[in-house]
């Protein structure tokens, strides 16, 4: 039931080993290494290794093994569940696995779905899962797996592996394939969700044409396919992933606008030294010229203890693709700071609130960027949903995680969240009560 074909080749396991490039890296993280057929030629290569190993008696064996190397950690693990957040503190993570076939999707779909700190994936699946990966959209054999995961990473198709380099040997072939990351910027923005509800659909049936599987969306199906450039025939198969994504913006009523980032036309207040207000400006000319102005942060916790962090999209002006507060904004021109916060938390995260709990003010200075800063919070129950031009995703996270991070790698955060963050540590981490 634990799939354990374990891997004979010392060459070829060194050579697969060779693929996640370890030398250097901050950290490897090996799902299922059992008899350590990988694992022993990734030893003193990382600065750091984490083995996810499910077997109780492997793990022990595991242990005893790497007893003596700080370097090493063994965890008693299920690869389809464990828990990737402490390990955003590493920094750029390698993933390496030759995967048990019977859970290799799940593990895939745990670690490779965003939010991850993984950026550089290796590992070995049967060859038909592996081609399917690979498949580009819209040609022979591709399949939802293929847009799925293509949205969000390069496949590259290594080699195919025959069943004569495992013991026991599997009935099928073996492939390794290799993931990177894709450009943020090669895709114009969408709802991810939208995204994956329309490709599940689609290939559901695949032999469907999509007129007759898809739900109603705000025009005609004839509007949709006129503008995605399709045929009103088209089945899933004929998509390519930007048509894919063209139709969820459909779906999204965006159309074929452009994504935009923040207008520089904007109006602020000014304020003086005792946050005052004492004129207006653009956004624009409030940066440039690093006048006083206003702003809120939010942190969003829920009824685990965690706090929501969002990760800004690439199209931001300031600090694109940092991890930031729950949702944080200007105050637009003659707004209140407790105005500002329960727009933000509509606009940014899709939650509904009359009230927000204050928790502290941060004076304006250059380590604000000029800015005084209320600090909100709320406690919430439902689910965040963002706008994909504003926020890349998200995640909840305990606050000794963020500790962690913040102290291994500041560099990863927007400012004003650490000064936020840390101010909320400072004002002995009230917890609210909304
Ligand atoms: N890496 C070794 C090799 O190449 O020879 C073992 C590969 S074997 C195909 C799969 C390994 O994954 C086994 O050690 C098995 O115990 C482990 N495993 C199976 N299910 C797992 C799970 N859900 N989480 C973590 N490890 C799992």
């Amino acid at each position: 039931s634990l799939g354990q074909n374990f891997l004979v080749d010392e060459d070829l396991a060194r050579w697969i080993a060779d693929q996640v490039e370890p030398d250097g890296a901050p950290l490897v993280i090996e799902a299922g290494p059992g008899l350590r057929a990988l694992t022993q030629h990734l030893e003193d290569r990382p600065k750091h290794l984490l083995l996810v190993e499910k077997d109780r008696e492997l793990v022990a064996t595991l242990r005893e093994h790497y007893l003596d190397e700080p370097g090493v950690t063994v965890l008693e693990a299920d690869a389809t569940r464990f828990d990737l957040r402490p390990w955003y503190a590493y920094g750029e993570v390698g993933f390496i696995g030759n995967l048990p076939y019977s859970v290799g999707g799940e593990i895939l779909r745990h670690v490779l779905t965003p939010p991850t700190p993984v950026r550089r994936a290796v590992f070995m699946l049967q060859k038909e899962v592996c081609q399917r990966l690979a498949a580009v959209p819209g040609a022979a054999g591709c399949g939802a797996l293929s847009a799925l995961v293509q949205v969000d990473w390069e496949v590259e198709m290594l080699r195919v592996v025959p069943p004569e380099v495992f013991r026991p040997r599997p009935k099928v072939d073996s492939a390794v394939v290799r993931l990177t990351p894709r450009d943020p910027a090669s895709l114009p923005v969408f709802d991810r969700r939208v995204f994956d509800r329309l490709v599940r659909v689609g290939f559901g049936q695949r032999r469907k044409q999509l007129k007759n599987l898809l739900p109603p969306g705000p025009d005609t199906w004839e509007a949709a396919a006129a503008a995605v450039g399709l045929l009103v025939t088209a089945r899933a198969e004929e998509l390519s992933l930007l048509q894919w994504v063209a139709l969820a913006r459909w779906y999204e009523g965006r159309g074929a606008t452009p994504d935009e980032g923040q207008s520089g036309e904007e109006r602020f207040d000014v304020v003086d030294e005792w946050d005052a207000v004492i004129g207006q400006e653009t956004r624009a000319q409030v940066h440039a010229t690093g006048l006083r102005h206003r702003a809120v942060h939010l942190l969003i916790w829920n009824g685990r203890g965690e706090v929501f962090l969002q990760q800004r999209s690439h199209l931001k002006d300031v600090a694109p693709l940092k991890w930031d507060s729950s949702a944080a904004g200007h105050l637009d021109a003659g707004e209140t700071y407790a105005q500002a916060a329960v727009r933000e938390l509509r606009e940014e995260a899709g939650i509904a609130v009359e009230t927000t709990e204050r928790v502290l003010k941060i004076p304006a200075s250059a380590a604000t960027g000029h800015e005084f800063v209320e600090l909100h919070q709320v406690k919430t129950s439902g689910r965040i949903h963002w706008p994909p031009e504003e926020v890349r995703t998200g995640e909840w996270f305990l606050p000794e995680q963020l500790d962690d991070w913040i102290e291994r790698r500041p560099s990863d955060f927007a400012g004003g969240f650490i000064t936020c963050w840390k101010a909320w540590r400072q004002a002995g981490s009230p917890m609210p009560s909304l």
